[in-house]
């Protein structure tokens, strides 16, 4: 049997949150594989805002949506995610129904250029704010394998802890491995209260 990846998890509990029509944020575009995920959940009706720091990560999903014929409902924004509230408009806060971050380097690019303990937990502390109270659905996909993302990886931990239990749940997946620091996932889900 085949295992199923974090990335595929993640995936899967984000299709069940996010409808056709819906709005949803890639917060780390990287090479566009999530952005590309949530355009095609989000139909073209929808809409997706991806946030990445780097030019080529801007640019290698600008290509695949556009070979995807699916450029038109997505904005992409080369600005950290620590500053998406000056980009979503004002309208959408609490009604996004999905947000992914894939943190660490861009695959096959710059592994010195990673996401950072301070504005990752900058964004996290802002996602209440943008996700839909009723059934907003946030992936963070951590990897400690290397010194930032182990110290990431405690902060993200911490955050968790400090959720409000009544408005989300937390839902964390790390693959049973000999290894200490593998990838983890925590699925964070607004509770219908
Ligand atoms: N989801 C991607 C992989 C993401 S890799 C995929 O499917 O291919 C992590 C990305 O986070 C890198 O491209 C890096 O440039 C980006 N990044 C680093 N710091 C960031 C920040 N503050 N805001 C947004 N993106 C950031």
């Amino acid at each position: 049997m085949t295992r199923i990846s974090l990335v595929e998890l993640a995936h899967k509990a984000i299709a069940s949150h996010l409808q056709h029509g819906g709005i949803a944020i890639d917060a780390t575009a990287g090479n566009g594989h999530d952005t590309l995920f949530l355009t095609q959940q989000v139909g073209d009706l929808g809409h997706v805002y991806s946030f990445d720091i780097q030019v080529t990560a801007i640019n290698n999903t600008a290509i695949k949506l556009q070979q995807a014929g699916m450029s038109d409902r997505v904005e992409l924004i080369q600005t950290g995610h620590q500053h998406w509230l000056d980009f979503v408009p004002k309208h959408h806060l609490g009604n996004i129904s999905a947000i992914m971050f894939n943190l660490g380097y861009l695959p096959g690019g710059d592994k010195a250029i990673t996401t950072l303990m301070e504005t990752t937990l900058q964004a996290l502390k802002q996602a209440p704010l943008l996700l839909n109270p009723e059934h907003g659905c946030m992936t963070v996909l951590a990897y400690p394998g290397h010194e930032q993302g182990s110290v990431e990886l405690d902060a993200i931990e911490n955050w968790c802890q400090q959720l409000d239990s009544k408005y989300f749940s937390i839902e964390k997946i790390m693959r049973e491995n000999t290894r200490l620091l593998v990838p983890q996932l925590f699925i964070i889900k607004a509770l219908n209260n």
